[in-house]
């Protein structure tokens, strides 16, 4: 290959110099020609001028036509000549050879790149940097509406009108994507998601998740449906259960040897009540819209209802401290944040040996110059090994069953505590140390903080 080029080189090298020997000779010829003919008539050095005169106008000439020629490469076409223009025009012509292969080229691939997208079952949609769009394929015509060409150059906010797009528009966070109800229908769902590339441009892929949607929430409402018909009989059951177990700790009773197993049945039913509970709980909570922004939750009284609940179940064998900050109140719904607080005390006296000591702080956090506010309860308890904490949220996952099982635990408080904090647009973020304790921080955003003496918001 390199010796290819360096051929190719040598080759333009011998020829650019014969280019130049033509226009040696020429100049010479023009000027010996013009003199010898300026001889003849008594004037040589008038000849040699109008020698020179005619290589200038030749000269001239070509550059005229080359200047006509860049001004419409297209229509106009350079003369045949020889000498060193004769290279400069052979030059421009490989150019532009090029230039047409390698423009074709591309317009294959584009050509193929929206047959491919045009096939997707996804909307795509090229949005310019300005919010305008550019380009997109036959789904998303589909599934939003859009018109081929009346609509390429239009503002993507003005045809996805629906404001959760515009706060996603606006917000700029393209990790994530918004859902919406189609344009078209709003039996059916969207999932859009612009994805950021180039210089500034964005790929908004559309998708139809109703179907998706609709499994979703066949299984909620199956959940929900089998834990609420097996309550009524848990509750009956649980109520004889209790009366004979009463009735068989009297010494003289019949079923005075049953007290045992009647016990132990008692426990399990329990547990099977509390199950579904919170079960019930998360279908709830799953199928509830977000907390409402313009109620304003006493927290102090509810983290202390919390606190004294905790301290029921630890029975004393824990040392509880609290740190509130009663003009810190917050906007959200009462029983998720109930549900917050009681599942990670409890799991904090749960997961923490006697002895152990449990605080709990609320209170206001900085970040990027924005005061948010910061609920955190923390634990001297046996801690999650690191591996295990990105899992703690999911429904049923226990590092260690045994224990769980044994403290009374269901494997669904975190999970009840995440949703209930995506409600109120709220993250939890957990640290720990096997054998040294946990700490579980809930941050909410600033936008939820509302402190006593200001003006509520209301509406
Ligand atoms: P569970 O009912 O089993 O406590 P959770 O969803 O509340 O279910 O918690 C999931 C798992 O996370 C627990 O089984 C436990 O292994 C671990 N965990 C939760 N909180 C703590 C804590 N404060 N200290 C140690 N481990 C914890």
């Amino acid at each position: 290959m390199n010796a290819e080029v360096e051929d190719n080189r040598r080759t333009l090298a011998s020829d650019m110099r014969r280019a130049w020997l033509v226009e040696l000779r020429r100049l010479l010829f023009a000027v010996g020609g013009g003199w010898l003919v300026g001889f003849l008539f008594s004037a040589p050095h008038l000849g040699m001028a109008a020698g020179l005169l005619l290589l200038v106008s030749f000269h001239l000439r070509l550059l005229y036509l080359l200047a006509r020629w860049s001004l419409n490469p297209h229509r106009v076409e350079l003369p045949e000549s020889g000498g060193v223009w004769g290279e400069i025009f052979e030059g421009l012509y490989a150019t532009q050879r090029r230039a047409r292969q390698r423009k074709r080229k591309l317009a294959s691939i584009l050509a193929e790149f929206q047959a491919s997208t045009a096939a997707l079952p996804d909307g795509a949609i090229v949005v310019t940097p300005r919010g305008h769009i550019a380009w997109f394929n036959t789904a998303a015509q589909g599934l939003l509406g859009l018109r081929s060409p009346q609509d390429i150059g239009a503002r993507i906010n003005n045809l996805i009108r629906h404001p959760g797009f515009q706060r996603y528009v606006e917000q700029a966070d393209f990790s994530k994507d918004v859902q919406l109800p189609s344009p078209l229908n709003a039996q059916y769902t969207l999932n859009l998601r612009l994805i950021p590339y180039g210089n500034g441009q964005r790929l908004l892929i559309v998708r139809d998740v109703s179907e998706h949607q609709r499994l979703d929430r066949m299984r909620r409402d199956f959940v929900a449906n089998a834990s609420h018909e097996l309550r009524t009989p848990l509750t009956v059951l649980s109520g004889y259960i209790e009366m004979m177990h009463g009735e068989a700790g009297r010494p003289d009773s019949a079923l005075a040897a049953w007290s045992a197993p009647l016990g132990e049945m008692r426990g399990q039913l329990g547990r099977m009540e509390h199950l579904i509970g919170d079960l019930l709980k998360l279908a709830r909570l799953e199928s509830d819209t977000p907390a409402p922004r313009n109620e304003v939750i006493d927290m102090e009284k509810l983290l202390l209802d919390a606190v004294r609940q905790a301290q029921t179940l630890s029975r004393g064998a824990h040392h509880f401290d609290s740190a509130i900050d009663e003009t810190l109140l917050l906007y959200g719904r009462e029983s998720e944040l109930q549900s917050i607080a009681i599942n990670l005390l409890s799991n904090a006296v749960r997961y923490s040996p006697d002895g152990g000591s449990i605080r709990l702080e609320w209170r206001t956090a900085r970040e990027g110059g924005s005061e948010y506010p910061l609920l955190r309860v923390e634990d001297s308890g046996i801690g999650i090994e690191a591996e295990s904490i990105p899992r703690l949220t999911e429904r049923f996952f226990r590092v260690d069953v045994g224990r769980s099982r044994a403290t009374g635990g269901t494997g669904l408080g975190l999970a009840i505590v995440k949703h209930a904090l995506e409600h109120h647009e709220a993250e939890l973020s957990v640290t720990s140390e096997p054998g040294e304790g946990s700490a579980f921080s809930c941050h909410f955003p600033s936008y939820r903080l509302y402190r006593e003496g200001e003006q509520r918001r209301v509406g």
